[in-house]
């Protein structure tokens, strides 16, 4: 049986939607849900309606795919009217509406991703999906050849899902296709593969999938400037936190802006990869002073994780951890207040002031940076 919040009174404007994929999944894995979708043999008008009548509100999100979004309990559901594929090009389906639910099934990528589970707890599982997850094992439904050229995006999710549920060997037929077929994934836009990476990289352990997408000669296509394996297995390795772009900075080779610009990431993601690229410059037995001076010109979060790039140093993390940021305690206007005409002098003497105030370990309160303002004023 499959519990969230607001299913049951969902369920009960729509008895005979199924939860289907990732949530039904998970449920047999006895992982935590973060979402539950649902499919639904009805149109998705009959969904609506059926929705207004029990007093649900419903968006349609997706009408033209068959996807309306139940909001319940302050948690949203989406339903799909079960659909078959009419025609693919690698990229994107046309699809019918169903009410054949083996039919709906027989379009999902993986064994492990088709099954259903209704109303009263039964599981349905057309694909052998529930023998496949117990043993670690990731399958295509249906031929794998012919699934990933209908879909290229799939060669991505496979590692995505290979290095979330499996152990051993993955499948034979799967990496023949994946070996023959990698190229598609060329095709897929930037942004669809830099959503797939992240992905792969929030796994609990990413390393066996990233050294198949190696020896299947995929990564070099996703990630043609260049990658470490290697580094990012030692940052695991010493436990650090599954922080994405902490792992994709630790990942990643070659110039960041590049490789940015190339994935489409966004600003804040670029930046931040960017600031991780930065060496950690701390010593294990850095002074206090040295740690003060360093989070005067960056956040503990940024040097924490710096830090787990470098090497294991939980004392270090713990001291950067709890050390205050030292704020430079003299503005502009302080120096206006001496006379000093607004202009570039002003910063000038402002840099002058802070490096003296760094170098004494950022304890100078305000009167002392002002005096040593002074100073150098009258010089
Ligand atoms: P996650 O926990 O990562 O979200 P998920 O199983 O929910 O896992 P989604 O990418 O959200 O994965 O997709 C939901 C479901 O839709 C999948 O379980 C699968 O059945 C189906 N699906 C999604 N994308 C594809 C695809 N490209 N080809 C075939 N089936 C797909
Ligand atoms: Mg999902």
């Amino acid at each position: 049986m499959i519990k969230f919040p607001g299913l049951d009174i969902l369920w009960s404007a729509l008895p005979e939607a199924r939860v289907v994929g990732g949530a039904v999944r998970d449920t047999l894995a006895g992982k935590p849900l973060a979402d539950v979708d649902l499919a639904s043999p009805l149109s998705p008008d009959e969904v609506m309606a059926r929705l207004t009548a029990a007093r649900i509100k419903s968006i349609p999100t997706g009408l033209a795919h068959g996807t309306v979004t139940a909001l319940v309990e302050g948690q949203h559901f989406e339903i799909t009217t079960l659909r078959r594929d009419v025609a693919t090009d690698g990229r994107h389906a046309v699809v019918a509406f169903s009410d054949n639910w083996q039919e709906d099934a027989a379009r999902r990528d993986f064994t492990i991703n088709a099954m259903s589970m209704d109303r009263a707890g039964s599981l349905h599982d057309y694909f052998g999906g529930l023998a496949d997850l117990q043993a670690g094992k990731l399958r295509f439904v249906g031929e794998a050849r012919i699934r990933i050229t209908e879909d290229y995006l799939r060669i991505l999710r496979f590692f995505r899902f290979f290095a979330r549920y499996c152990v051993g060997t993955p499948d034979a037929a799967a990496v023949a296709a994946i070996e023959e077929l990698r190229d598609g994934v060329l095709g897929l836009s930037a942004e669809r593969v830099w959503s797939e990476v992240k992905r792969l990289l929030a796994a609990e352990n990413p390393i066996a999938s990233l050294q198949l997408m190696q020896t299947t000669r995929v990564l070099d296509l996703v990630l043609p400037q260049g990658f470490d394996i290697p580094h990012l297995a030692a940052l695991i390795a010493r436990g650090a936190p599954v922080d994405v772009l902490l792992r994709a900075a630790t990942l990643l080779a070659g110039d960041i802006e590049t490789i940015s610009k190339r994935l489409k990431l966004s600003n804040d993601e670029a930046e931040i990869l960017q600031s991780l690229q930065i060496p950690f410059a701390l010593l294990p037995d850095a002074a206090d002073a040295d740690l003060r001076r360093a989070l005067a010109d960056t956040e503990a979060p940024t040097l924490i994780a710096r830090s787990w790039m470098s090497g294991n140093w939980p004392d270090l993390r713990a001291r950067l951890a709890a050390t205050l940021r030292p704020v430079f305690p003299l503005q502009g206007r302080d120096l206006t207040e001496f006379g000093i005409p607004p202009g570039p002098r002003i910063g000038i003497i402002l840099t002058a002031v802070r490096r003296w105030w760094l170098a004494g370990g950022c304890v100078a309160n305000q009167a002392a940076c002002r005096e040593q303002a002074l100073l150098i004023i009258v010089k």
